[in-house]
C-alpha cells in the first residue's frame, strides 16, 4: 500500500474515485477542501487547543484530518464518517500517519460525545451543508465535555448562528445557540475553494460553551417556537392569543415593550420569559 501523505487531496480523490458516483457524493454531501492553507486557517481558529482531544465530523478524503494532525501532537483525533466506502482511505491514513487517530463509520447525529473515550473536547468540522443544522443542534445538546467547536456551515446558516437581536438573521437558531455558546464569525470561504463548488458560500463559525448556561432548554424552545412563527407581530398579541392568561406584568418584568417583535428581544430577555411563563 502506498503513502497517500505523498498525494495531494485532489490525487487522493482521484485515486479513490470519490466522485465516480456523483449522485451518492451529492447525498451525503461531499464537497470537498483542497487547498492546505485554507484548511490550516480553519484549525488555526481552534487554537490554542489546551489539553483537548479532537472530534472531526465528516473526514471524507482527510484535507482538514490531515490540518488537525498537524497540530494534534499526541492528543486523540477521533473522526465520525457516514460515508463507509472512505475506509480504504482512512486505513491509509491510519497506518502512515503514526497519529493517535481513530474512524468510527456512523452517522454523527447518532453519536453522543459521552459515549467516546475522550477527555475535554474541540470539535472540528466541515460540515455537510444538508444536515449542518441538525448536527450543531445535535452537539449542543451535549457541551459538558466540549472546550469549543469551530464549524463552517452554508453562509445563511452561520450568520443565522451569530446574529444579533434586532437584525433579519436573528431568529431560534440565533437564540438557541446563543444561550448555550459565545459565538463568533470567523471567516468566510468561497463556493470556488471546494471540490465540486457548491452553490453556495461558507462561513466558519467558532462556539465557545458558556459557563453558565440553562441546563433545560424546554421552555425556551416552546417559547420561541410560538413567538418566531410570526416574527412580524408584536410579542404581546402572538402571547396573548397562545396564553390568554398572559399579564404584562411578566413582559415588564423582563423589561420587554408589548410592541417588541420576537426579533427585537434579545436572548437573555427571552430566556428569562420562557422561564416566568413555563417554570
Ligand atoms: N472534511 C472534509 C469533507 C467535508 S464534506 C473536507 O473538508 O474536505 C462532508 C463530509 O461529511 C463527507 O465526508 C460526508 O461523507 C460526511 N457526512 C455526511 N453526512 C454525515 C453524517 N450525518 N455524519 C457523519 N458524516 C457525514
Amino acid at each position: 500500500m502506498d503513502n497517500d501523505l505523498n498525494l495531494s487531496i485532489a490525487q487522493v480523490i482521484k485515486k479513490y474515485g470519490l466522485f465516480d458516483n456523483i449522485s451518492r457524493a451529492k447525498a451525503f454531501g461531499q464537497h470537498f477542501l483542497c487547498d492546505a492553507s485554507l484548511l490550516k486557517k480553519i484549525v488555526s481558529c481552534a487554537l490554542p487547543l489546551g489539553n483537548s482531544d479532537i472530534m472531526e465530523i465528516g473526514p471524507g478524503p482527510c484535507g482538514l484530518t490531515r490540518a488537525i494532525l498537524n497540530f494534534a501532537e499526541k492528543r486523540k483525533v477521533i473522526c465520525i464518517e457516514k460515508d463507509k466506502k472512505l475506509k480504504p482511505l482512512h486505513d491509509n491514513l491510519l497506518k502512515y500517519s503514526g497519529a493517535n487517530l481513530r474512524f468510527i463509520y456512523e452517522d454523527a447525529l447518532n453519536v453522543s460525545v459521552n459515549d467516546l473515550d475522550i477527555g475535554e473536547l474541540t470539535v472540528i468540522s466541515n460540515l455537510p451543508y444538508n444536515v449542518g443544522t441538525k448536527i450543531l443542534l445535535h452537539l449542543l445538546e451535549d457541551l459538558d465535555n466540549v472546550k469549543s467547536m469551530v464549524l463552517m456551515f452554508q453562509k445563511e446558516v452561520a450568520e443565522r448562528i451569530c446574529a444579533t437581536h434586532g437584525t433579519k438573521n436573528y431568529g431560534r437558531l440565533s437564540i438557541i445557540s446563543q444561550v448555550l455558546c459565545n459565538c463568533e464569525k470567523c471567516f468566510d470561504v468561497s463556493n470556488r475553494a471546494f471540490f465540486p463548488p457548491p452553490e453556495v458560500q461558507s462561513s466558519v463559525v467558532k462556539l465557545i460553551p458558556k459557563i453558565n448556561r440553562p441546563h433545560d432548554l424546554k421552555n425556551l424552545e416552546k417559547l420561541t417556537a410560538i413567538c418566531f412563527r410570526h416574527r412580524r407581530k408584536a410579542i404581546y398579541t402572538i402571547l396573548k392569543k397562545t396564553l390568554p392568561g398572559l399579564s404584562q406584568n411578566i413582559l415588564d418584568s423582563c423589561e420587554i415593550e408589548q410592541n417588541m417583535r420576537p426579533e427585537q428581544i434579545s436572548v437573555d430577555k427571552f430566556l428569562k420569559l420562557s422561564n416566568l411563563i413555563f417554570g
